[in-house]
């Protein structure tokens, strides 16, 4: 069974389905939206594929109308957390040491459950739990993660197969062992299938983790770790334990076993791992290796030959797509003189007939920010350029938090180039636009390039071909996901491996092989056939 080489095919792409009205894609969603909707889940934690309720809960309820609560999440203690531990390192001992091709049929079972049976069940729970329209659910909750667990298989399978060179005298190997120890994962709200991917790409190469998800969406995530255990994911593969950030990051990076960190999310908290584990470096059996894809500040940079409606359908799906709540998401765009009029009206007229609400409500294009947190943080921006003689409002600038957390699309304009909203992260639908005079084109790109410490995402829009490579080389270290004549968020696996540099993290490209070779600690073996038996080299002969 075990002494097939295996190399597999790039896989194509998981179909987006459309949801139109009428098809039956639409019927089976809006059946489980009801279900869903009415039922109530009690999420408890899983440790070595043991379900555990710790009686210490938290509510979960939906961001477009907060008061309804559809369960409650069990929350780790200290206990737990050790126990999900111990849980990753006595489990790995069985996981590491079978086929490589054994952990792959698991992921490829589970990208295949995912399509035929569970999709409207998790991508409900991501329209639910994270308030994601239906598209905005099916290219994450479903496609992504389909193309995640299919992709990593193949770069796996390449990445076995590299071996080096042997002779008649020798014979090398690579062995390609996972990281001694546990992994860390610890996932964001955005996004169902980073959850996913932060687990199962150090899963399939040998390692077992600990993982910790986002509060916000502890829905999706319980669902994804069943439909892994359906696939046939040993007990102790994963550890599930939802809980404090803070109390489990201080358990789990004070333990001599961490071997990773495989880390989406804010970089404030992912500063704080790091500083963990600097402050820990003498207590580990090994160095972890530390993978974080951190925040954006993503921008728009329009040359005066681009189209200005390619430019503005760009901007509002860049930067009001879910809300603006991707890392991806363009919040800052530099647009010239001469094409400011046209591309203004055709924003106005484009956003005016953006509807914000319900998911339920498929008209909506935007539906409401994660939680309380989220709308006072944006609001606070929003209320900050309002009362700034640097900027105005162009577009929206409201929000209302009674029913849900709903923000409108909003547009500001400054004159300085340099704004609050022009550098920090927001998090939020809010986009800020700069006017710059066309004969400041590269002036204005290297402003660009030095006005935010983060390095994620980037477009240009350009039908000159100089001026576009002119903002390629100027902008080489702005984004570590450019675009051309494209709005800068949606990567898909396997195209556009993610990540950014700079303060965006360690841009070790989630959706390509890169990622999967930091989950390994490679030993080579070198075997002689006929060993030396006189230690005197031929030079030494007098
Ligand atoms: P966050 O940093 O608030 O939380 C991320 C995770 O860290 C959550 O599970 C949270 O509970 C946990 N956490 C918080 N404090 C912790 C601690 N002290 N120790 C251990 N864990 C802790 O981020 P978020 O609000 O969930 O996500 C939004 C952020 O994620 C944005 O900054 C966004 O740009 C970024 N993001 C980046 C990418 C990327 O690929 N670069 C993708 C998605 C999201």
């Amino acid at each position: 069974m075990n002494n097939a080489i295996f190399t597999f095919s790039p896989p194509t792409n998981e179909e987006i389905l459309q949801y139109s009205k009428g098809s039956n894609e639409r019927e089976l969603i809006e059946k489980e939206l009801t279900r869903m909707s009415n039922d109530f889940i009690e999420i408890p934690l899983i440790i070595g594929g043991k379900e555990i309720k710790t009686g210490k809960t938290l509510d979960i309820s939906i961001p477009h109308n907060h008061k309804k609560v559809i369960g409650i999440s069990h929350q780790a203690s200290e206990k737990e957390i050790n126990l999900a531990i111990e849980s990753a390192l006595a489990s790995k001992v069985l996981w590491e040491n079978i086929s490589w091709i054994e952990r792959s049929s698991i992921m490829l079972r589970a990208a295949e459950l995912i399509s035929k049976k569970y999709r409207f069940l998790l991508n409900t729970a991501t329209m639910l739990g994270q308030s994601k329209n239906v598209y905005q659910a099916e290219i994450d909750s479903a496609c992504e993660v389909i193309d995640f667990l299919r992709y990593n298989v193949y770069f796996a399978s390449h990445i076995y197969t590299d071996q080096p060179k042997s002779d008649f005298g020798q014979l090398n190997r690579l062995e390609y062992r996972p990281l001694e120890g546990f992994v860390f994962t610890v996932s964001p709200f955005n996004f169902t299938a980073i959850a996913s991917n932060l687990n199962m790409s150090p899963v399939l190469m040998g390692n077992t983790t600990v993982w910790k998800p986002a509060q916000t969406s502890v829905l999706s995530n319980y669902y994804l770790m069943k439909v892994f255990e359906e696939a046939g994911l040993p007990p102790g593969v994963i550890n599930f334990i939802p809980g404090s950030g803070s109390l489990i990051g201080q358990a789990v990076l004070n333990h001599k076993d961490l071997a990773g960190i495989h880390f989406t999310g804010s970089n404030a908290t992912f500063n704080i791992l790091w500083r963990g584990v600097t402050e820990n470096l003498t207590n580990y059996v090994s160095y972890p290796k530390i993978v974080g894809e951190t925040g954006g500040k993503d921008f728009i940079f329009t040359h005066n030959s681009a189209n200005p409606t390619e430019v503005a359908t760009a901007i509002i799906r860049g930067a009001f797509e879910f809300q603006g709540q991707k890392c991806s998401a363009a919040s800052r765009a530099y647009i010239p003189q001469s094409l400011w009029n046209e591309i203004k009206n055709s924003l106005l007229k484009q956003t005016s007939e953006i509807k914000v609400g319900d998911v339920t409500n498929f008209s909506n294009f935007m539906n409401a920010v994660i939680d309380e947190n989220a709308f006072d943080n944006i609001m606070s921006y929003i209320d900050y350029a309002k009362n700034s003689s640097e900027c105005e409002i162009l577009f929206g600038g409201n929000g209302n938090k009674t029913i849900g957390y709903f923000i409108e699309p909003t547009i500001i304009l400054t004159n300085n180039p340099k704004f609050k909203t022009m550098e920090e992260e927001i998090f939020g639908p809010v986009m800020t636009i700069f006017i710059y005079n066309d004969e400041d084109y590269e002036k204005t790109l290297h402003l660009c390039n030095q006005t935010s410490p983060y390095g994620l995402t980037g477009a240009i829009f350009s039908n000159d071909k100089y001026a576009m490579i002119q903002a390629c080389r100027i902008l080489r270290y702005a984004a570590g996901n450019f675009y051309i004549n494209d709005k800068p968020s949606g990567a898909t696996v396997g195209l556009q491996p993610f990540g950014g540099a700079r303060a965006s993290g360690t841009n070790d490209k989630a959706g390509g092989s890169l990622n999967i070779l930091r989950w390994v600690s490679p030993r080579t073996i070198k075997e002689t056939y006929i060993p030396a038996r006189d230690f005197k080299y031929p030079f030494m002969t007098e």
